[in-house]
């Protein structure tokens, strides 16, 4: 609410925003970033916060810039700042340390495409009656996940269309089976999306649908349907979708509880540089009071085949200011993800040099982002040699960071 009460008195004051100043910067001509900014990130980027912090008005003046290689150098700093510490156990030199880059190998399982959301950006979902709608059988998964372990892969992201009807016992059981023949492997699952689908579903509170798919094995919580999380762009794109605030209370509800999970963004449609920074600000809020999320992963619309094909592709310079932007102004994350699968390999990469620390999952399967045409694949070897090449050594995430901790077990009612 405090955000949304700072983005209103921004877009008031800002209304007739002026051009931004010409500064020199390290000697250097520097169009496009204010001084009071430039210090603001050399004390950010150091680490030394001190109680500075990137506001509102501060990452629309990045985001407006065209000072890609700067805003860049200064998320790597951060980042090779907070990854000396998150690293610090792996190597005796912090240095080093910080030139650590994880990857993970994971399966993105959708259970279901039938789908009764129908959001203007989605080329996976289907119709119950649509000829190639379908629900997975055990048999089918069970055979996916499976092979996910024999290819080395210890979670599996499962997430689905909002079915009509199946009946909450099923996704219960789904889990539990899962966990009897796959102990080890994590369930990083459920978007709030469908958490808030299954709460006004089955007349259950989020509490209630979290506790219960959590005691059936639900390991993680995935960040997905946040798209932008500002109820304009919400309105538009997808009507029938859970709200900001409901997504937002999801995450809530499942830190409290003990439970962690990931943050991610979809950008580059309908929303405004100011609507981007309100989703950020909105998340950096919540991170302040839980601590609950482990990861933000920002990506890019990809319109091929949606009811939004007319919008052009967000270009990999967007991309990669829009990482560096996010590092810089989410300073209580400790993950930044570069996406490879929307952006591929190569720029997905340079990510690494743009606020990011992860590259993500080499994905044994990914269907939604290939649903809109964009479809890159890769092997571990691959993966690696291109994390080397960027001159970073690259360590495989274990997923210990996303699972939840045993506490607070209890249904609370
Ligand atoms: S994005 Fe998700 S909720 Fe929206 S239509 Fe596609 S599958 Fe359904």
């Amino acid at each position: 609410m405090f955000s949304y009460i700072l983005f209103i008195l921004y877009l008031k004051k800002n209304k007739n925003r002026s051009p931004k100043k010409v500064v020199s910067y390290h000697g250097k001509y520097m169009p496009g970033l204010s001084n009071k900014l430039l210090s603001k990130l050399e004390a950010v980027s150091g680490g030394s916060f001190g109680g500075e912090r990137l506001e509102f008005c501060d990452a629309i003046e990045l985001l407006s810039s065209d000072q890609l290689v700067l805003i860049g150098s200064f998320a790597d700093k951060l980042t090779a700042c907070k990854c000396s510490e998150m690293y610090c156990y792996d190597l005796p030199d912090a240095s080093k340390n910080s030139l650590i880059r994880t990857y993970n190998v994971e399966r993105n399982i959708n259970y279901t495409n039938i789908c009764v959301s129908g959001c203007s950006f989605c080329a996976f979902c289907r119709s119950e009656f649509s000829p190639d709608a379908y629900l997975l059988s055990d048999e089918v998964l069970f055979a996916k996940i499976s092979e996910t372990v024999s290819l080395g892969g210890k979670q599996i992201l499962l997430q689905g269309g909002l079915h009509p009807s199946i009946p909450f016992e099923w996704y219960e059981s789904m889990l539990q089976k899962i966990k009897q023949k796959f102990p080890d492997v994590n369930i990083h699952g459920f978007s709030p999306t469908e958490i808030v689908f299954f709460s006004d579903k089955y007349c259950l509170t989020v509490e209630e649908v979290l506790c219960r798919l959590r005691q059936a094995g639900l390991g993680s919580l995935p960040g997905g349907g946040a798209e932008i999380l500002v109820d304009r762009v919400r309105r538009e794109l997808s009507p029938l979708k859970a709200s900001a605030d409901r997504w937002l209370e999801v995450c809530r509800a499942w830190h409290k509880i003990g439970g962690r999970g990931s943050a991610t963004m979809m950008f580059g449609h309908i929303e405004t540089l100011e609507e981007r920074v309100m989703h950020l600000a909105r998340l950096r809020e919540l991170q302040d009071e839980t601590e609950g999320f482990t990861a933000f992963i920002p990506w890019t619309f990809q319109p091929n085949n949606t009811k939004l094909k007319h919008i052009k592709k967000t270009s990999s310079y967007e991309y990669l200011k829009m990482l560096a932007v996010s590092r810089l102004f989410l300073d209580n994350f400790q993950t930044i993800q570069s996406s490879w699968v929307t952006q591929g390999l190569r720029i997905g990469t340079l990510g690494l040099s743009f606020g990011a620390n992860d590259l993500g999952s080499i994905m044994i399967e990914e269907n939604v982002v290939a649903a809109a045409g964009t479809s890159f694949r890769t092997n571990e070897t691959e993966f690696k040699q291109s994390i080397k090449n960027a001159g970073y050594e690259p360590k495989r995430r274990s997923d210990v960071h996303c699972q939840p901790s045993t506490a607070n077990l209890r249904l609370t009612k």
